[in-house]
């Protein structure tokens, strides 16, 4: 980097769009600055300062004298000088990156005192010697912690010690000598840690902050932090460095946080807390308790009126919720940090449609500012905690749900448990792939270890199953089944209710209320009834007119089919008609694949055709008007039959029992003959269709035939018939001749015919295949599987948890569309398809189309559509509007 970049920016030099650069905390200091609010003057050292200092281990060229031109500007703007002996300048230097991250990474304060300037400090502020040595100590105290790494509870024993001799537990009962006594302890805390003395010039202060700042971003709390929330690891922090103000220069002093509105609710309001007499850590440290923000107005009205003035003008500048940190120095009101506020997923929508009302967004900006996740958290279904239950404990919450059942210590247990109908909660210490038996069976997965990419975390969030993991207080032990917390045990049995959205434990079964929003979608309340329902449906009917993606659902039921139509769907995108053959149909399925003779096969697949006739009517029905995609038959027929090892078993036992074993003699045979060691890449999908005569041929002819009926009974049916599979046009273009007769037999129109592209090679050959196809349906399920080479039964709880860990991807491939590689495939298909075919129409119906991320790439690439499971078609309808906004 070149010596002449700049790398340090006064405040009033940034704004709040520069948070790349700056940070975020430094970008609204700036944004502050220049709107005339009183913050501290400071400057900003950037990010990229910070990436070449971990780069390569050193300050990069001229930093230190643009350091040292911004300090002379701020010492000139305070009047006074770094390390003054008379009438000190003290700084804060404080971390902050692009993307918050709450307390995990380095802030000192007071740096610029020494054994000297502490006197002038006291003098300045009135003779006020308790003042000094307590800032000294506090400097002392987190600069070895920070930038020394002294072990903070040598510290904290030390104060405790302090106070204990002047028996009391309150910091401000400890005089001016007490802390210089204190101060002198430190002194030798650090030195002993260290090797050397408490460092006494202010610019090395100064200087050995900024590093520990720009160092801890490699702090492991931070790295664990960065990979949970998915923020990349390579930003680096800006380091801000700012004049100090003290909250704790007496009864006219004091500290506090604020939001312009609540954060839970959306409710406006006053909600904060104030300390009197403090500075910022003590807050957090929860050292003192906090009183309400209200009560500022009684002891200080003149900065309680302006920093409600300062919250209005906030809310209305960033035309959102902000949170807030300030200060009162005897009287006067500092700003110290803001920034649009995180906020829960019902204020989300809530918050939205209220600064809609209030003039200060509109609803393309409501539509940006949520998110089809958090709408997925408002439609499960919640504790009711109306009777304000006690949490047993806190962990985090890694896939949302309500869960309640016997708490149960190993996955064999859980599988037993779950089978004589018991709900159960699988408690382990953490999980790993033997576990997977019982995590299936469980109705939720908690773990005392592990985040968010814990391997509980990734699998259950891949099942949509409710999952707490990292609940630290927790011991579990898994040999005595019990766990205990806080002393309190819990053995194997015990009802347990975990919160997947807040990461809550509950002793006993907390009641379960289905969500309002779901509620609302299936119309059983009116939009207006309240307050979260009116704002989702004002945000939902906006999406739904800026979308240009349909969204059309997967469903195999009439019954499926009316919930999604409720739920906004405008068509199904995939029936999968193998559900069809399951249950008392299964032993027609068993016939037509036992059979001998063409005749015995005809047999079973006449017995087949009026069931699946009745099957397609219902959902022609349900979806009156609008397109029905009914994909022809696609498992690996094995799937309908015992599995070889069980039958091999129980014909062995029957025989000796000398009992009739000719019929499962002759089930043992066609198993054995139809075994596959690789199913999924074996016989299935159109090949099935091109090898068992007449199969494909029955299921168009009831889709023709009930497609007339419908018809004929005043309908408007709208089937498409699609083949799965296919890799080459010869397939389709077999079925489809086959087919074209048939439907012209049974004298239904308007039936297209296309295929599924979840083969590579579909994709690689599209132009040829799109000439035998009205569409194309992308199964990005098998894509991925076929991409990557992964088995899609099997790897996500072996070890998809070890590739995120490693970052090799920060997702499933199969829980978010793959981009660089499945998406080329997609973006070639779409490309050569529609240059072979312009009016081909393009949809897709694998896992991806009901997930955030894959809507947007779906819209990118032009689709005409996403189709995704009923429950997910409001998330498919809001991303596919947020997507055209
Ligand atoms: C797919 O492969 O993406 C698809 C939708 O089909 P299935 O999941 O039934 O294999
Ligand atoms: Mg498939």
């Amino acid at each position: 980097m070149a010596a002449n970049d700049v790398y340090v920016y006064d405040f009033a030099e940034g704004n709040k769009d520069m948070a790349d650069l700056l940070g975020g905390k430094g970008a609204n200091l700036a944004e502050m600055t220049n709107l005339g609010l009183p913050v501290p003057p400071g400057f900003t050292i950037t990010t990229e300062a910070c990436r070449a200092y971990l780069a390569t281990g050193r300050e990069p060229d001229g930093l230190a004298e643009q350091i040292d031109a911004h300090l002379a500007a701020l010492e000139e703007a305070r009047g006074k000088r770094l390390g003054d002996a008379a009438d000190p300048l003290l700084v804060s230097v404080r971390s902050g990156a692009r993307f918050s991250m709450p307390g995990m990474m380095e802030t000192v304060l007071n740096v610029g005192l020494n054994d000297e300037s502490v006197s002038g400090l006291a003098a300045q502020a009135g003779g006020d010697e308790r003042f000094a040595w307590d800032s000294y100590r506090r400097l002392i105290q987190m600069f070895g912690k920070t930038v020394c790494e002294v072990p903070g509870e040598e510290f904290e024993h030390a104060l405790e010690e302090a106070k204990r001799a002047r028996d009391t537990h309150n910091d401000l009962d400890l005089g001016a000598d007490d802390l210089r006594a204190l101060v002198d302890s430190y002194k030798k805390i650090f030195t002993k840690h260290t090797g050397r003395e408490f460092p006494q010039d202010a610019r090395e202060q100064l200087n050995l902050a900024i590093c520990a700042v720009f160092e801890s971003w490699h702090a492991e709390r931070a790295i664990l932090y960065r990979r949970q929330e998915r923020i990349p690891a390579d930003l680096g922090t800006a380091v801000n460095v700012v004049a100090m103000v003290f909250g704790n220069l007496g009864p006219d002093s004091g500290t506090g946080v604020a939001f312009t509105r609540d954060p839970a609710s959306g409710t406006q309001g006053i909600y904060g807390d104030y300390l009197a007499n403090a500075q910022g850590e003590d807050v957090v440290a929860g050292i003192r308790n906090t009183i309400p923000l209200q009560e500022l107005e009684r002891l200080d009205k003149k900065s309680y009126d302006e920093l409600l003035g300062i919250m209005s003008k906030l809310e209305s500048h960033y035309r959102d919720l902000c949170d807030i940190e300030f200060t009162i120095e005897q009287g006067k009101l500092w700003m110290l940090q803001t920034r649009v506020g995180k906020r829960t997923a019902a204020a989300a929508f809530i918050i939205a449609g209220q600064l809609v009302d209030e003039g200060l967004i509109d609803l393309d900006e409501a539509v940006r500012r949520v998110n089809g996740a958090q709408l997925g958290q408002l439609m499960f279904p919640r504790f009711d905690l109306s009777d304000e239950p006690k949490a047993l404990a806190k962990g985090v919450g890694a896939s949302p749900g309500a869960a309640v059942g016997k708490a149960v210590f190993d996955a064999k247990r859980a599988v037993e448990l779950a089978k004589e109908g018991e709900p159960v909660i699988l408690v382990r210490r953490e999980t790993n792939p033997d576990d997977l038996p019982g995590m299936i069976a469980a109705q939720g997965i908690l773990t005392s270890r592990g985040g968010k990419t814990s391997h509980a975390a990734v699998v259950a969030r891949g099942m949509g199953k409710t999952c707490v993991c990292g609940a630290d207080t927790l011991e579990v032990d898994t040999r005595g089944k019990k766990f205990t917390v806080d002393g309190r045990v819990i053995a194997e049995g015990e009802v347990i209710s975990i919160d997947g959205t807040t990461g809550s434990v509950y002793i006993g079964e907390v009641p379960v209320r289905p969500s309002a929003v779901v509620r609302y979608f299936e119309g059983e309340i009116e939009s207006t009834e309240d307050a979260l329902v009116k704002a989702v449906h004002r945000i939902m009917s906006h999406a739904d007119g800026a979308r240009r993606l349909r969204v059309r659902t997967n469903a195999d039921t009439g019954e499926d089919a009316a919930r999604a139509r409720r739920f906004g769907a405008e068509g199904i995108g995939l029936c999968r008609t193998e559900h069809m053959f399951l249950g008392d149909r299964r032993e027609l399925v068993e016939r037509l694949i036992l059979a001998r003779t063409d005749g015995e096969r005809q047999e079973a697949l006449d017995a087949l055709l009026p069931l699946q006739r009745a099957d397609f009517l219902e959902i022609f029905q349900a979806m009156d008007g609008l397109p029905v995609t009914v994909r022809l038959i696609d498992p690996p027929l094995h799937e309908f039959l015992p599995p070889l090892e069980e039958l091999a078993v129980s014909v062995a036992v029957a025989h000796e029992r000398g009992e009739d074993v000719a019929k499962a003699e002759a089930m043992l045979a066609a198993v054995r003959r139809i075994h596959e060691q690789n199913p999924m890449l074996g016989l299935r999908g159109v090949r099935l269709g091109l090898v068992i005569p007449g199969l494909f041929a029955m299921q168009v002819r009831a889709i023709a035939q009930a497609a007339a009926e419908c018809k004929r009974n005043g309908g408007n049916p709208c089937p498409e018939i699609m083949v799965p599979l296919v890799g080459a046009v010869q397939e389709l273009e077999t079925v489809r001749a086959e087919a074209e007769r048939i439907i012209a037999d049974a004298g239904a129109e308007d039936v297209s015919i296309g295929t599924m592209i979840e083969v590579p090679r579909a994709a690689l050959t599209s132009g040829q295949i799109a000439e035998a196809a009205e569409f194309f349906s992308f199964g990005t399920n098998d894509l991925t599987q076929m991409a990557w080479g992964f088995s899609r039964d099997d790897v996500e709880g072996a070890f998809f948890w070890r590739y995120i860990e490693l970052g090799i991807f920060g997702i499933s491939p199969f829980e978010s569309i793959d981009r660089d590689g499945v998406g080329r495939l997609v973006r070639i298909a779409v490309d050569e398809g529609r240059a072979a075919r312009p009016d081909l129409k393009l949809g897709v119906c694998g896992e991806h189309g009901g997930d955030p991320e894959s809507v947007h790439f779906f819209h990118e690439v032009g689709l005409d559509y996403v189709s995704c499971s009923p429950f997910r078609v409001p998330i498919a309808r809001l991303e596919a509007g947020r997507a055209a906004i």
